[in-house]
């Protein structure tokens, strides 16, 4: 069976994020999304609230598997047995960054990075910018799935 994993904060997931996912989900016989749980960076969402949404929002392509993770990503590789992880890329400014982290992965343990090209819809979609917009009020429908959408703005205006 050929497996991928698909790492990330998902702070919260965004129409950027599942765009990949379902990509990879079409390319793979099963997608399996690791949440990582921040030690230091603080996050809006809790691990498991990051979990709940990203399974949610997945079920309907029904080979994707959501998980928790902390440490190193090739660990989770290991432990689960997966060669391959998939990454997003949105712009030149994600690939200095993405090829490092790429490089020394694939140099530790022998596990391949494939890169996805983003779909210009999403391009300038980040956790943090959603985030931003939805504390001043904007509008983000149509960039996070709806359940998303909903508790970015319960979340916000509990301040
Ligand atoms: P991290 O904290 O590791 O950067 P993110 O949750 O921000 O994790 O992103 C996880 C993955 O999703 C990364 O591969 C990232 O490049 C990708 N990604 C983030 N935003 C988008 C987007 N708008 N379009 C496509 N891929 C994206």
């Amino acid at each position: 069976m050929r497996r991928v994993v698909c790492p990330g904060s998902f702070d919260p997931v965004t129409n950027g994020h599942l765009d990949i996912i379902s990509r990879a989900s079409r390319l793979y016989d099963e997608v399996v999304v690791a949440v990582l749980i921040n030690v230091s960076k603080t996050s809006l969402f809790t691990v498991d609230e990051r979990v709940d949404m990203m399974t949610a929002v997945t079920k309907e392509y029904g080979n994707v598997k959501v998980d928790k993770f902390h440490g190193l990503t090739v660990d989770y590789c290991k432990e689960h047995d997966i060669p391959v992880i998939v990454r997003g890329l949105r712009a030149v400014s994600d690939f200095d960054y993405e090829l490092q982290i790429a490089q020394m992965n694939h140099r530790m343990s022998g596990v391949e990075t494939m890169f996805m090209a983003t779909n210009p819809l999403y391009a300038f979609l980040s956790s943090s910018l959603m985030k931003e917009v939805v504390k001043y009020g904007g509008d983000i429908s149509g960039l996070v799935p709806e359940l998303v959408h909903t508790r970015l703005v319960e979340r916000m205006s509990q301040g």
